[in-house]
Protein backbone atom coordinates (compact mmCIF):
# COMPACT_ATOMS: atom_id res chain seq x y z
CA UNK A 1 0.00 0.00 0.00
CA UNK A 2 1.64 3.45 -0.76
CA UNK A 3 -0.38 6.58 -0.14
CA UNK A 4 0.53 9.71 -1.53
CA UNK A 5 0.96 11.96 1.18
CA UNK A 6 3.84 14.56 0.36
CA UNK A 7 4.37 15.12 3.74
CA UNK A 8 4.34 11.24 3.86
CA UNK A 9 7.08 10.86 1.85
CA UNK A 10 9.58 13.94 2.89
CA UNK A 11 9.72 12.13 6.22
CA UNK A 12 10.77 8.52 4.42
CA UNK A 13 13.57 10.76 2.42
CA UNK A 14 14.45 12.70 5.89
CA UNK A 15 14.53 8.71 7.70
CA UNK A 16 17.04 7.53 4.94
CA UNK A 17 19.46 10.31 4.87
CA UNK A 18 19.92 10.59 8.37
CA UNK A 19 20.00 6.73 8.59
CA UNK A 20 22.80 6.28 6.08
CA UNK A 21 24.46 9.69 7.81
CA UNK A 22 24.14 8.61 11.08
CA UNK A 23 26.13 5.31 9.90
CA UNK A 24 28.84 7.42 7.18
CA UNK A 25 29.92 9.20 10.22
CA UNK A 26 30.25 6.11 12.87
CA UNK A 27 32.22 4.05 9.87
CA UNK A 28 33.88 7.03 8.53
CA UNK A 29 35.09 9.37 11.40
CA UNK A 30 34.71 7.37 14.51
CA UNK A 31 35.34 3.85 13.81
CA UNK A 32 37.89 4.06 10.99
CA UNK A 33 39.62 7.10 13.05
CA UNK A 34 39.73 5.68 16.94
CA UNK A 35 39.69 2.02 16.93
CA UNK A 36 41.04 1.32 13.51
CA UNK A 37 43.82 -0.64 15.36
CA UNK A 38 41.88 -2.79 17.40
CA UNK A 39 39.60 -5.63 17.05
CA UNK A 40 36.91 -3.61 18.41
CA UNK A 41 36.69 -1.68 14.63
CA UNK A 42 35.43 -4.62 12.78
CA UNK A 43 33.07 -5.85 15.86
CA UNK A 44 31.41 -2.15 16.30
CA UNK A 45 30.96 -1.97 12.09
CA UNK A 46 29.44 -5.04 11.83
CA UNK A 47 27.12 -4.25 14.79
CA UNK A 48 26.15 -0.92 14.09
CA UNK A 49 25.31 -2.19 10.35
CA UNK A 50 23.55 -5.25 11.70
CA UNK A 51 21.14 -2.99 13.46
CA UNK A 52 20.78 -0.50 10.70
CA UNK A 53 19.88 -3.64 8.22
CA UNK A 54 17.10 -4.37 10.80
CA UNK A 55 16.08 -0.64 10.84
CA UNK A 56 15.47 -0.48 7.74
CA UNK A 57 13.84 -4.17 7.09
CA UNK A 58 11.22 -2.97 9.83
CA UNK A 59 11.03 0.29 7.96
CA UNK A 60 10.14 -1.19 5.03
CA UNK A 61 7.61 -3.45 6.54
CA UNK A 62 5.69 -0.86 8.28
CA UNK A 63 5.84 1.18 5.19
CA UNK A 64 4.62 -0.96 2.86
CA UNK A 65 2.28 -3.58 4.90
CA UNK A 66 -1.41 -2.75 4.76
CA UNK A 67 -2.03 -1.66 8.24
CA UNK A 68 -5.28 -3.71 8.27
CA UNK A 69 -8.14 -1.94 5.39
CA UNK A 70 -11.29 -2.78 6.53
CA UNK A 71 -12.55 -4.56 3.34
CA UNK A 72 -15.02 -2.30 1.30
CA UNK A 73 -18.28 -4.09 0.30
CA UNK A 74 -18.14 -5.29 -3.61
CA UNK A 75 -21.56 -3.47 -3.91
CA UNK A 76 -22.93 -0.01 -2.36
CA UNK A 77 -24.94 -0.75 0.93
CA UNK A 78 -27.44 2.16 1.03
CA UNK A 79 -26.95 3.61 4.15
CA UNK A 80 -29.03 7.22 2.90
CA UNK A 81 -30.54 7.30 6.63
CA UNK A 82 -27.27 8.23 8.49
CA UNK A 83 -25.92 10.13 5.11
CA UNK A 84 -28.49 12.99 6.68
CA UNK A 85 -27.07 12.74 9.96
CA UNK A 86 -23.76 14.37 10.65
CA UNK A 87 -21.08 12.03 9.13
CA UNK A 88 -19.26 11.28 12.38
CA UNK A 89 -21.93 9.94 14.02
CA UNK A 90 -21.78 6.60 14.40
CA UNK A 91 -24.36 3.80 14.76
CA UNK A 92 -24.70 0.79 16.48
CA UNK A 93 -25.74 -2.07 13.71
CA UNK A 94 -24.58 -4.62 16.09
CA UNK A 95 -25.48 -4.59 19.98
CA UNK A 96 -22.96 -7.22 20.79
CA UNK A 97 -19.89 -6.30 19.09
CA UNK A 98 -20.23 -2.66 18.58
CA UNK A 99 -19.44 -2.59 14.97
CA UNK A 100 -19.94 1.00 13.52
CA UNK A 101 -20.77 2.28 10.08
CA UNK A 102 -18.28 4.98 8.12
CA UNK A 103 -20.08 6.86 6.08
CA UNK A 104 -16.99 7.64 3.99
CA UNK A 105 -16.19 4.39 2.59
CA UNK A 106 -19.95 3.17 3.13
CA UNK A 107 -18.67 -0.07 4.92
CA UNK A 108 -19.39 -1.61 8.40
CA UNK A 109 -16.43 -1.94 10.13
CA UNK A 110 -15.25 -3.65 13.53
CA UNK A 111 -14.70 -2.11 17.06
CA UNK A 112 -11.92 -0.13 16.67
CA UNK A 113 -11.38 0.92 13.50
CA UNK A 114 -11.62 4.19 12.48
CA UNK A 115 -11.38 6.02 9.30
CA UNK A 116 -7.67 7.58 8.44
CA UNK A 117 -8.17 11.13 6.14
CA UNK A 118 -4.78 10.30 4.51
CA UNK A 119 -5.38 7.08 3.97
CA UNK A 120 -9.12 7.73 2.96
CA UNK A 121 -9.96 4.14 4.14
CA UNK A 122 -11.19 2.62 7.72
CA UNK A 123 -8.11 0.57 9.37
CA UNK A 124 -8.83 -1.97 11.87
CA UNK A 125 -7.41 -0.66 15.65
CA UNK A 126 -6.04 2.06 14.59
CA UNK A 127 -3.69 3.84 16.42
CA UNK A 128 -2.46 6.76 14.51
CA UNK A 129 -1.59 8.10 10.78
CA UNK A 130 2.33 8.01 10.66
CA UNK A 131 4.21 10.09 8.23
CA UNK A 132 7.66 8.93 9.51
CA UNK A 133 5.71 5.04 7.82
CA UNK A 134 3.85 7.27 5.41
CA UNK A 135 1.21 5.12 6.68
CA UNK A 136 -1.34 4.20 9.31
CA UNK A 137 -0.23 2.51 12.09
CA UNK A 138 -3.05 -0.25 12.53
CA UNK A 139 -3.65 -4.19 13.73
CA UNK A 140 -1.13 -5.63 11.13
CA UNK A 141 1.93 -3.45 11.13
CA UNK A 142 1.89 -1.78 14.37
CA UNK A 143 4.34 -4.43 15.22
CA UNK A 144 6.76 -4.09 12.30
CA UNK A 145 6.31 0.03 13.77
CA UNK A 146 7.56 -0.19 17.05
CA UNK A 147 10.18 -2.61 15.94
CA UNK A 148 11.65 0.47 13.57
CA UNK A 149 11.41 2.58 17.08
CA UNK A 150 13.17 0.38 19.21
CA UNK A 151 16.09 -0.32 16.59
CA UNK A 152 16.13 3.88 15.84
CA UNK A 153 16.68 4.37 19.66
CA UNK A 154 19.19 1.49 20.19
CA UNK A 155 21.04 3.12 16.83
CA UNK A 156 20.59 6.54 18.68
CA UNK A 157 22.53 5.10 22.11
CA UNK A 158 24.93 3.00 20.51
CA UNK A 159 26.38 6.06 17.93
CA UNK A 160 26.22 8.12 21.00
CA UNK A 161 28.44 5.78 23.11
CA UNK A 162 30.82 5.17 20.27
CA UNK A 163 31.44 9.18 19.66
CA UNK A 164 31.90 9.43 23.46
CA UNK A 165 34.45 6.59 23.89
CA UNK A 166 35.92 7.99 20.84
CA UNK A 167 36.58 11.18 22.24
CA UNK A 168 38.17 9.87 25.70
CA UNK A 169 40.09 7.11 23.98
CA UNK A 170 43.78 8.82 22.72
CA UNK A 171 44.78 7.54 19.56
CA UNK A 172 48.06 7.50 18.84
CA UNK A 173 48.13 7.06 14.80
CA UNK A 174 45.75 9.90 14.54
CA UNK A 175 45.90 12.44 11.92
CA UNK A 176 47.21 15.48 13.57
CA UNK A 177 45.92 17.67 10.53
CA UNK A 178 44.12 20.87 11.39
CA UNK A 179 41.40 20.57 8.71
CA UNK A 180 40.58 16.75 9.22
CA UNK A 181 40.78 17.57 13.22
CA UNK A 182 37.88 20.31 12.46
CA UNK A 183 35.57 18.35 10.42
CA UNK A 184 35.98 14.93 12.59
CA UNK A 185 34.41 17.66 15.44
CA UNK A 186 32.04 18.66 12.90
CA UNK A 187 30.45 15.31 11.63
CA UNK A 188 30.68 14.13 15.52
CA UNK A 189 28.70 16.97 17.04
CA UNK A 190 25.45 16.77 14.27
CA UNK A 191 25.88 12.73 14.79
CA UNK A 192 25.49 13.51 18.34
CA UNK A 193 22.54 16.31 18.04
CA UNK A 194 20.97 13.64 15.59
CA UNK A 195 21.26 10.93 17.57
CA UNK A 196 19.98 13.14 21.21
CA UNK A 197 16.85 14.32 19.02
CA UNK A 198 15.29 10.89 17.35
CA UNK A 199 16.71 9.33 20.48
CA UNK A 200 14.29 11.38 22.80
CA UNK A 201 11.50 11.62 19.92
CA UNK A 202 11.43 7.72 19.56
CA UNK A 203 11.36 6.91 23.40
CA UNK A 204 8.24 9.35 23.84
CA UNK A 205 6.52 7.30 20.64
CA UNK A 206 7.43 4.09 22.46
CA UNK A 207 6.02 4.94 26.01
CA UNK A 208 2.90 5.98 24.55
CA UNK A 209 2.55 2.96 21.83
CA UNK A 210 3.10 0.69 24.95
CA UNK A 211 0.51 2.87 27.05
CA UNK A 212 -1.76 2.27 24.68
CA UNK A 213 -1.47 -1.55 24.33
CA UNK A 214 -1.07 -2.68 28.16
CA UNK A 215 -4.40 0.01 28.87
CA UNK A 216 -6.46 -2.56 26.37
CA UNK A 217 -8.60 -4.08 28.64
CA UNK A 218 -11.80 -4.81 26.45
CA UNK A 219 -9.00 -6.61 24.31
CA UNK A 220 -8.02 -8.20 27.48
CA UNK A 221 -11.39 -10.30 27.98
CA UNK A 222 -11.83 -11.26 24.87
CA UNK A 223 -8.30 -13.36 25.16
CA UNK A 224 -9.36 -14.44 28.64
CA UNK A 225 -12.59 -15.99 26.91
CA UNK A 226 -10.44 -18.11 24.00
CA UNK A 227 -9.43 -20.77 25.27
CA UNK A 228 -6.14 -20.82 23.20
CA UNK A 229 -4.63 -17.46 25.08
CA UNK A 230 -5.92 -19.50 28.37
CA UNK A 231 -2.65 -20.64 29.56
CA UNK A 232 -0.11 -17.59 29.14
CA UNK A 233 0.44 -16.65 32.34
CA UNK A 234 1.73 -12.92 32.46
CA UNK A 235 -1.41 -10.41 31.56
CA UNK A 236 1.41 -8.06 29.86
CA UNK A 237 2.85 -10.92 27.53
CA UNK A 238 -0.77 -11.59 26.41
CA UNK A 239 -1.53 -8.31 25.57
CA UNK A 240 1.93 -7.62 23.27
CA UNK A 241 1.07 -10.89 21.79
CA UNK A 242 -2.34 -9.30 20.36
CA UNK A 243 0.54 -7.09 18.58
CA UNK A 244 3.58 -8.88 18.09
CA UNK A 245 2.14 -12.50 17.17
CA UNK A 246 1.96 -15.45 19.04
CA UNK A 247 5.70 -16.84 18.68
CA UNK A 248 8.28 -16.77 20.98
CA UNK A 249 8.71 -12.88 22.81
CA UNK A 250 12.68 -13.48 21.72
CA UNK A 251 11.09 -13.16 17.80
CA UNK A 252 8.84 -10.13 18.08
CA UNK A 253 12.24 -8.15 17.46
CA UNK A 254 12.82 -9.66 13.91
CA UNK A 255 11.03 -8.30 11.00
CA UNK A 256 10.08 -11.07 9.40
CA UNK A 257 6.84 -12.84 10.62
CA UNK A 258 3.78 -11.00 9.95
CA UNK A 259 1.28 -10.45 13.14
CA UNK A 260 -1.82 -12.18 13.37
CA UNK A 261 -5.13 -11.46 11.21
CA UNK A 262 -7.97 -11.78 13.51
CA UNK A 263 -11.18 -12.10 11.41
CA UNK A 264 -14.14 -10.46 11.94
CA UNK A 265 -18.12 -12.19 11.97
CA UNK A 266 -18.80 -8.81 10.18
CA UNK A 267 -16.07 -8.85 7.38
CA UNK A 268 -16.29 -12.87 7.04
CA UNK A 269 -20.13 -11.77 6.14
CA UNK A 270 -19.66 -8.70 3.68
CA UNK A 271 -16.97 -11.08 1.88
CA UNK A 272 -18.91 -13.97 1.85
CA UNK A 273 -22.05 -12.70 1.01
CA UNK A 274 -20.66 -9.92 -1.49
CA UNK A 275 -23.14 -7.26 -0.09
ZN1 LIG B 1 -13.90 4.83 6.42
ZN1 LIG C 1 -3.63 6.64 7.35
Amino acid sequence: MFVRDPCGIVCIIVTYVAVFYADYVVVRWVILHSLQDSLWGPFHVVAFNTIVLLLIMSHLKAVCSDPGLVPLPQSRIDFSDIHTDNPETKVECDETENWTVCTRCDTYRPPKAHHCRICKRCIRRMDHHCPWINNCVGERNQKFFIQFLVYVGMLAVYALGLVIASWILECSRCSNDVAVKQSRDLHCIILVLESALFGMFVVAILVDQFQGILEEENTMKRIQNNHHYKRNSSRTLMLLSQVCGKSHPILWMLPCQNPPRYTFRKDAYLIDHEV
